[in-house]
């Protein structure tokens, strides 16, 4: 054993974007919560949100309507129960955000009243998008950290690591008794004790070679829940954003959807549209529909980006809607007013996850899981732009709802085994992590992309399974870093997404596969089941 500290709280939260942090501010009024990050505060997928919120806010657009685009959007694979809940509950939630001090954009009417400035995106059928100008996330993401710094009740432990979820092993059902963290900075596991858990830890586009997500998004929250024997669900859907900023210097760079909604075309190379060909939507369609098209034109042509342009807009126009982006591009030497940007589709959000029900409640007692790493049933086989964080912003107050509820009745949680370091030694050879986080990322990009093959998901299987046997031998004899944790859960995440993948015996949404191109008639979520 090595000196491991054991602290405890009622209310452990690993992770801060707007999922987590909105549960333990509605939680801080009456309970102590304690705040895990792996990063600072503010970094994770909320921050970089450009589009905006989903929420019913004009008299002509109507609840129903919200429920019918989601359901269109996912394929016929949502849970309706779950859509609806979530869309009867968007206005009141997105009304939480505006008392905490989130501004949203607003614009005066013809009779001189002021009202959201509503934005349409892609599956939408209304104007329902409230946005803040082109960084939406940015404007929520801060206001709800200084918040949380401000708090009493909010312990903050910035750049500390969940390893791994404690679990009780009397009792069946197992209950939570809360998780082993690495701490960063003192490079030391420590225990953390709780009577409950909230995983908030964003999804897992990092297993790809491309994607819009920052590095945070590896799919720990999923990894360590299937290790503490929850189900998983859905994991084949991976959403594709079609636009990416293709650019040798700017990675990860995303063009809102936003663009298009406002009347950006995607064009190819010779500046014809090509999104006409597709779909009568146009550049309107679902993501899965313009991604798929987008890398259809580029393989057809040989061609290593598409462009999508707004330069026929007013310039005014322009740099009002999308100052971020608009000035992002300057610095590249790119006028976004005056030409066409290039663009490719990256991996974008993990429409999969550990499945929870109304309460964000995991099939682990106490334990729950929120927002992208969750399962709920709302994205199906596709996620309509701008439901996301509409659904961590529901499911964070739904789960503090039940916490209230429930924490005065959990039992004590014992003192927890100390983390055994005993039998570890120091890394000399980092490069094998290095080449492992490479390849997988490459193969995944290759073999589990937008467009697969049985024979291509097998292959990834089973350079999976290699990878799997030499991560798990390196874990074994020594020291744990941040690589080694994130590779590890990310390995053990595409493990999931390839049985999903595997599983679908047909193509539907974003699973799309040439050795079963229809949709089947009758189908549902896919399940995997811990053994
Ligand atoms: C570029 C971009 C633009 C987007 N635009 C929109 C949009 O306009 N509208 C919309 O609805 N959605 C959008 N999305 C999707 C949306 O932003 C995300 O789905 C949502 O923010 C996820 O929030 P979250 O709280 O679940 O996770 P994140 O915001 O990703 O936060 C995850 C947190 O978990 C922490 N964490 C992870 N693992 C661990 C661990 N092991 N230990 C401790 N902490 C951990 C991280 O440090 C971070 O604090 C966008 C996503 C991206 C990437």
């Amino acid at each position: 054993m090595n000196g491991s500290t054991q602290h405890y709280t009622d209310i452990l939260i690993i992770g801060s974007g707007v999922a987590g942090l909105s549960a333990a501010l509605r939680l801080a009024p009456f309970h102590q919560v304690t705040i895990l990050s792996k990063s600072s505060l503010s970094e994770g997928a909320s921050y970089y949100a450009q589009g905006g919120i989903a929420a019913v806010f004009d008299d002509t657009d109507s609840i129903e309507s919200h429920v019918e685009d989601t359901l269109i959007a996912g394929a016929g694979i949502c849970h309706r129960g779950a859509v609806e809940f979530i869309a009867s509950n968007a206005k009141e939630c997105v009304q939480w955000l505006i008392d905490q001090g989130v501004l949203f954009d607003t614009e005066i009417t013809e009779s001189g009243e002021t009202q959201y400035h509503l934005t349409r995106e892609g599956g939408h059928s209304h104007r329902r998008i409230l946005h803040h100008a082109d960084a939406t996330g940015k404007e929520v993401e801060t206001t709800l950290v200084d918040l949380a710094f401000a708090h009493p009740n909010i312990h903050i432990k910035e750049r500390y690591n969940a390893v791994d979820l404690i679990l009780s092993e009397d009792k069946a059902p197992s209950r939570i008794l809360g998780a082993y963290v690495w701490n960063r900075k003192q490079e030391q596991v420590e225990t953390i004790r709780a009577k409950t858990v909230i995983l908030a830890t964003g999804g897992a586009a990092k297993v790809y070679q491309y994607t819009t997500n920052p590095d945070i998004s590896s799919g720990d929250g999923i990894a360590m829940a299937w290790r503490a024997g929850c189900r998983v669900a859905n994991l084949e859907f991976n959403q594709f954003h079609p636009t990416c900023l293709f650019h040798p210097q700017a990675r990860n760079f995303l063009l809102t959807e936003a663009l298009r909604g406002e009347g950006a075309y995607l064009k190819r190379p010779d500046g014809s549209r090509f999104m006409p060909d597709y779909d009568e939507r146009e550049e309107l369609a679902p993501r899965d529909i313009v991604a798929r098209a987008i890398d259809h034109e580029m393989k057809r042509l040989g061609a290593d980006c598409m462009y999508l342009d707004i330069s026929h807009k007013p310039t005014d126009f322009v740099q009002h809607h999308f100052p971020t982006i608009y000035a992002k591009l300057m610095t590249l030497g790119l006028d976004i007013t005056k030409e066409p940007i290039p663009i490719v589709p990256a991996a974008h959000y993990t429409c999969g996850g550990v499945i929870v029900d109304h309460t964000g409640m995991t099939d682990i007692a106490h334990l729950y899981a929120i927002g992208e790493v969750s399962y709920t049933g709302l994205h199906g086989a596709n996620r309509m732009a701008s439901n996301s964080l509409l659904e961590c912003l529901v499911y964070g107050w739904s789960a503090a709802e039940n916490i209230k509820s429930t924490l005065q009745n959990i039992a004590e949680v014992p003192h927890l085994p100390e983390w055994d370091e005993s039998r570890v030694h120091n890394s000399d050879e980092q490069v094998v992590i290095q080449h492992n986080w490479h390849e997988l990322r490459l193969f995944m990009w290759d073999y589990m992309g937008i467009v697969r093959t049985t024979k291509r998901l097998e292959r990834a299987l089973r350079r999976i399974h290699l990878l799997q046997q030499e991560i798990h031998d390196y874990y074994a004899n020594f020291r744990i870093s941040n690589n080694l944790l994130e590779l590890r859960n990310l390995v053990q995440v595409a493990e999931l997404m390839v049985r999903c993948a595997l599983a679908r015996k047909e193509s539907r949404g974003l699973h799309y596969t040439l050795d079963y191109p229809d949709m089947l008639e009758n189908s549902g979520p896919t399940v995997l089941k811990p053994e």
